[in-house]
């Protein structure tokens, strides 16, 4: 059977995250890539799980000894696709998914030129600004320089992303609903007899 990666990029605060955690859980067939980030770890997030976090030191050191699929600097930290990871689940038999920025895309697809690319954007810049707002765990400083980065992703995920799918997260049923449908093209939804293995 044929494996699939997807590769999923919004702008922050698109409600990619939440989108995504709403329809994931109902394809068990695809994992999860962790990445490696420098970014401080979030209340909550967990080494070897959310991301394996890095000092820069360590992050330059495996893009040194090429163990990176992609990497990029992102509101001020790296974050990379460690090859291991990828290969890992591939040989597994899994479809395997990526949260990658819009640019980060791009290289990827220089090394995996069949994943299937989603795109997901917020309704609007002030609609994404009060979401980046609510979310409480950004300062001034990152919101703005989060609301600048949104607007040269979207310019540049549009003109040069080649992504298969574009979905607006203008309301979170809608948008799970379309998620649902196009995954489901490629890999199998839960039956109500899940399959452990
Ligand atoms: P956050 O810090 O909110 O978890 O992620 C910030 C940004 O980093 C998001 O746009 C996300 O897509 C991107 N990102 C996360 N992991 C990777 C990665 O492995 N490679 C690249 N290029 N971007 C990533």
């Amino acid at each position: 059977m044929s494996k699939n990666l997807f590769v999923f990029s919004a702008a922050s605060g698109a409600g990619k995250t939440t989108l995504m955690n709403l329809v994931m859980p109902n394809f068990p067939n695809i994992v999860y890539s962790t990445s490696a980030t420098t970014r401080k770890p979030r209340a909550g997030e967990q080494d070897g799980v959310n991301y394996f976090f890095k000092t820069e030191e360590e992050f330059k050191k495996m893009i040194e000894q090429n163990e990176l699929a992609e990497w990029n600097v992102v509101h001020k930290n790296y974050y990379g696709t460690p090859k291991f990871f990828v290969e890992q689940k591939l040989a597994e038999g899994r479809d395997v998914a990526f949260d990658l920025d819009v640019f980060g895309k791009v290289n990827f697809d220089k090394i995996y030129p069949n994943a299937i690319g989603i795109l997901i954007l917020p309704p609007s810049q002030t609609e994404l600004e009060k979401r980046l707002r609510a979310r409480g765990t950004e300062t001034e400083e990152t919101i703005k320089i989060r609301m600048e980065n949104s607007l040269k992703e979207i310019e540049f995920a549009e003109t040069k992303g080649k992504y298969q799918y574009t979905i607006y997260n203008d309301d979170l049923e809608t948008a799970a609903v379309k998620l649902s449908e196009i995954i489901g093209k490629y890999s199998s939804f839960k039956s109500s007899s899940q399959s452990g293995s």
